[in-house]
């Protein structure tokens, strides 16, 4: 469906950079139509504040342009903008009852009246509104808020819902052309949300001015929104319908955060081919061969069937009944794979999978290192890739050493035994080598792919029992199906705890 409405709001690459260096909005560009719901999403601290602050004049751009219906408005200080914001601390006066609360912008205010004098020239004078003006006022906001009747009420005694609606009465009774919203619901419980969503949408059906609305929680964004703005780290991920944004996340970044989701690391095997999981899927999008992707597949779109008759075999681990359906755990290799389903299977059960090629949604991957998870021996060597490698381990604690027995001491003189503990494993892409001897490396497998990339070629080395892949560049040449050993140097394997080692 195309959107044919006037743009309300264009912001033209805007940023934000404070004082103190931090870049809180970094270059974003989008626009908000006439009467849309306009959602920001995105974890804490992503600037979602910064940007709603800077379209109510709250605060100014480092750079770019905010134009309101076509004007730049940099200039106009807030309350010449006609826009009103509701915060998430409703910020009444406590002195104050419900009726003056509402009432007191509208007395501050001055409008233009135009008179005609004796001899019929007109002449403008700036009054207040009348009492009676304004009590029509307050008393359409507090019915589109629900609170008739509670004019004379003291705020103190109100519940936090009826509080934010006073807030929101507050804002609207302006008759502002946007109403900004910034996580006005995040100090209610979880069922006094749900029932907000609800009427927020319902308030802005009925007002029909442009709400620009700003929260964390991905659920209330997918409920309200007609435009969802994914942002993280001061950029936009994504802007699209909420459908468009569950269903085509444009990024793991996104899919993650949009929804429960699996994903896994891919690789393009051939023309709409895609392998995860040790098993190769059909998909829909068209990747070069050979790219290393994101794979995303959702719980719900993963069908269970019994064993040897789907794609992949594998054995449900876990399975827990969530209300309306069973979320279960199935493990394939290595891999885990989050399931939802009405029908429960039973933990230890064997079961097989089918994902339709529609349902794999598969983005783009930056490939600049290789990630592995890993653990330590008894040796203080390192696991990972299907293979055993020499390693640091010292640089899990900085400043420690090993003692003769090969125990780690800290620089607080800890003991620690690193015996099996879980670590993340990086490698970067010129920090691996290939060898014939089959002894000289710590893991082994076939060169899968080459590709010549200009002034070097990208090698992909896949391992037989779990598919682990090593990529690397090089600058010799090998030949697909070549089986290698791949040697790392011990310095160049970068380590990481999984979880602090409790002592
Ligand atoms: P959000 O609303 O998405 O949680 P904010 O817009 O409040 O995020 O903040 C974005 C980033 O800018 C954060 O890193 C925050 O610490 C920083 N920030 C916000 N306001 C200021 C300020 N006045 N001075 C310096 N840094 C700030
Ligand atoms: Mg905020």
């Amino acid at each position: 469906m195309e959107n044919k409405r006037e743009k309300i709001i264009e912001i033209k690459n805007l940023t934000r950079e404070f004082e103190d260096g931090v870049v809180a909005v970094d270059d974003i560009s989008f626009y908000v139509r006439k009467g849309e719901f306009v959602t920001f999403l995105g974890p804490s601290g992503c600037g979602k504040t910064t940007t709603l602050r800077m379209i109510a004049g709250f605060d100014k751009p480092s750079k770019g342009q905010i134009l309101l219906n076509g004007q730049d408005i940099s200039a106009l200080p807030p309350n010449k903008r006609p826009i009103n914001t509701v915060f998430q601390r409703y910020a009444l006066f406590p002195h104050l009852n419900v009726y003056e609360n509402i009432a007191f912008g509208l007395k501050l205010k001055r409008v233009k009246v135009t008179y005609e004098d004796a001899s019929g020239k007109q002449f403008v004078k700036k009054e207040k509104l009348s009492k009676k003006v304004i009590a029509a006022k307050v008393e359409k906001a507090l019915k589109m808020v629900d609170l008739e009747g509670f004019e004379k009420r003291s705020v103190s005694t109100l519940s936090g819902g009826q509080q934010q609606r006073v807030a929101i009465a507050r804002a609207i009774v302006n008759e502002p052309e946007i109403l900004l919203l910034d996580e006005p619901l995040g100090a209610l419980d979880l069922k006094m949300r749900k029932d907000m969503q609800l009427e927020l949408k319902e308030m802005h059906k009925k007002l029909g001015i442009t709400f620009i609305y700003v929260t964390h929680d991905q659920e209330e964004a997918l409920t309200m929104s007609d435009t969802i703005v994914v942002m993280k780290d001061g950029v936009i991920q994504q802007i699209g319908t909420p459908t468009d944004i569950y269903n085509e996340p444009k990024n793991s970044f996104v899919a993650d955060f949009i929804g429960e989701s699996n994903i896994f690391s891919g690789t393009i095997v051939g023309n709409r081919k895609v392998r995860f999981i040790n098993t190769t899927f059909d998909c829909v999008d068209d990747f070069e061969k050979n790219e290393k992707v994101d794979v995303v597949v959702r719980p719900e779109d993963v069908v269970l069937k019994d064993e040897g008759e789907g794609q992949v075999d594998g054995k449900i681990i876990s399975s827990i009944f969530k209300g309306v359906h069973y979320e279960m755990v199935m493990k394939v290799g290595k891999s885990e794979i989050v399931i939802q389903d009405t029908i429960e299977r039973k933990v230890g059960e064997k079961v097989s999978l089918v994902i339709q090629p529609n349902d794999i949604h598969i983005m783009e991957k930056e490939f600049t290192e290789n990630k592995y998870d890993g653990y330590i021996t008894k040796r203080n060597t390192v696991c990972f890739g299907d293979g055993e490698f020499d390693c640091d381990v010292t640089q899990l604690y900085p400043g420690s050493f090993l003692d003769e027995e090969g125990y780690l001491i800290t620089t607080e003189g800890d003991k620690i035994d690193l015996t099996d503990v879980d670590v993340n494993v990086e490698v970067g892409l010129k920090d691996i080598e290939i060898s014939d001897d089959e002894n000289a490396g710590g893991a082994i497998g076939n060169i899968v792919s080459m590709i010549y990339k200009g002034d070097h070629y990208q090698l992909i080395v896949r391992t037989d029992e779990n598919e682990e892949d090593f990529v690397f560049d090089t600058e010799d040449t090998w030949n697909e199906n070549d089986r290698v050993s791949v040697v790392i140097a011990k310095d160049k394997i970068k380590l990481s705890l999984k979880q602090e080692i409790k002592r």
